[in-house]
């Protein structure tokens, strides 16, 4: 998710757009377009149209002195930020209920590091998907839109059951909010349920809590829950809650996703490879599917080390994984360490494991790297071998073999079980 996300800034005040505008310059990813004048805003959005992710607009413009723009800009579709200079609590509801994502004073750098932050956090919320599981309509819509107006993908059940089935067809759901009070299955033996496959840290369950129901909430984290929201909702308090839950769950993936992968090259690390690998390796074997199992390693890697040092060698590392992830992406591929790596094809049978695997060595040895502005040609060898063992550390073994003969025979080549001595 790279792309660049475009955004509508309106205000008047020079001040305050210079400020904002040093903040956004620090964000690689925000394009942000600036109005000074609600006739302005018009004319960009009129010009950007469906470009437009964000706005951030001033309640207060010369020629629109009473939040027109705010009223403007939700029309548009526009999820809205609005900068204020001052702002109490009736005006802060009238705004919220109008539909606004959310409001910001303008109190220096700090509050628009906020407003950016969010636009951010709105965008990455289009790929999150949450599940709302609550029996009243009314609530459930209600739950729905506000989820909906922060830009999260949603879906809703009505009852326990209703949900169980929506998460079976959806697994990649990453929160789930349920009501306690519910037909067929309530909230509790939901959360329990899910609770069974899914830990805290894959899944975030938020239960729904009304006044005067006290001990539902302490309940609700006992059953396995990660957090709970009182009914009814304050909008401020709602979406706090949820964002904390969020970006409590993208460290979680973040760090583990560090763990599993190489430093140096992103690759996946050799841990992870026998972690996923091992699965791979029994289902296959349960299941009587072909299997290979591949040892790579680059020629003469030390020449290059000697040649280019060690910086030069690291840099031909992280291509020559790159290439791998590109040509073997769709399979378990990892950094076994220095300069060799494995890949597990799973479902391919021995003739087209080697196949494809001397395809990937041609390219290798047909595309350069480029170092310091010079081509520099690096050639694997590789062994392959589709015998069964009782495990996935033996037959890497039996691949590791073949990769010795194919060193001794030359290097640049791909040996696999069949190959003659
Ligand atoms: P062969 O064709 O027989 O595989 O020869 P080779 O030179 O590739 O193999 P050898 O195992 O003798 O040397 C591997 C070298 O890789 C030695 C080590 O210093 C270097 N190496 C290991 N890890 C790294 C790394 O992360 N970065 C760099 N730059 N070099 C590394
Ligand atoms: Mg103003
Ligand atoms: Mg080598
Ligand atoms: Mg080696």
């Amino acid at each position: 998710m790279s792309e660049l996300i475009k955004i509508l800034v309106v205000e008047d005040s020079a001040i305050v757009t210079k400020i904002i505008r040093h903040v956004i310059n620090t964000e690689p990813n925000i394009e942000a377009h600036y109005a000074a004048s609600f006739a302005e805003a018009r004319t960009l959005v009129e010009t950007l149209g469906d470009e437009l992710f964000a706005a951030l607009v001033d309640l207060n413009l010369p020629d629109a002195p009473d939040g027109e723009v705010v009223d403007y800009a939700l029309k548009q579709g526009l999820p809205t930020i609005v900068l204020t200079g001052s702002f109490d609590d009736e005006r802060r509801e009238m705004l919220l209920s109008k539909g606004i994502v959310d409001y910001v004073g303008k109190e220096g750098r700090f509050s628009y590091s906020y407003a950016v932050n969010l636009v951010n956090r709105l965008y990455k919320n289009q790929q999150i998907k949450v599940l709302v599981v609550e029996d009243s309509d009314t609530s459930r819509r209600v739950i729905c839109d506000m989820l909906t107006r922060h830009k999260y993908e949603v879906l809703s059940a009505v009852d326990g059951i209703d949900a169980i089935k929506v998460l079976l067809e959806h697994p990649d759901i990453k929160l789930l909010i349920t009501d306690y009070n519910m037909p067929k299955m309530d909230g509790f033996e939901l959360v329990q349920n899910i609770r069974v496959k899914y830990e805290k840290s894959d899944l975030i369950i938020i239960g729904l809590s009304a006044e005067g129901q006290g001990s539902l909430s302490a309940k609700f984290i006992k059953n396995g829950a990660n957090d709970f929201l009182p009914k009814p909702f304050n909008h401020e308090e709602f979406y706090c809650r949820i964002m904390h839950n969020v970006e409590s769950l993208e460290l979680i993936e973040k760090i583990r996703d560090a763990a599993n992968r190489d430093h140096l090259t992103a690759a996946y690390n050799r841990r992870y490879f026998f972690e996923q690998g091992e699965e791979l390796y029994a289902h296959a074997k349960s299941t009587n599917k072909p299997l290979a199992a591949v040892v790579l390693d680059i020629d003469h890697f030390k020449r290059i080390n000697d040649t280019y040092g060690h910086d030069g060698g690291d840099q031909v590392l992280v291509a020559f994984s790159q290439m791998l992830y590109e040509t073997l992406g769709r399979f378990l591929v990892a950094r076994a360490g220095g300069e060799e790596f494995f890949v597990l094809l799973a479902g391919i049978d021995n003739e087209k494991a080697l196949s494809l695997i001397d395809r990937v060595r041609s390219i290798a040895a047909s595309t350069p790297v480029e170092l310091n502005g010079e081509e520099v040609f690096v050639t694997f060898s590789a062994g392959v071998s589709n015998v069964y063992c009782d495990n996935l550390d033996e037959q890497l073994n039996l691949a590791d073999e073949h990769l010795y003969r194919a060193k001794e025979a030359g290097r640049n080549l791909v040996i696999g079980d069949d190959d003659d001595e």
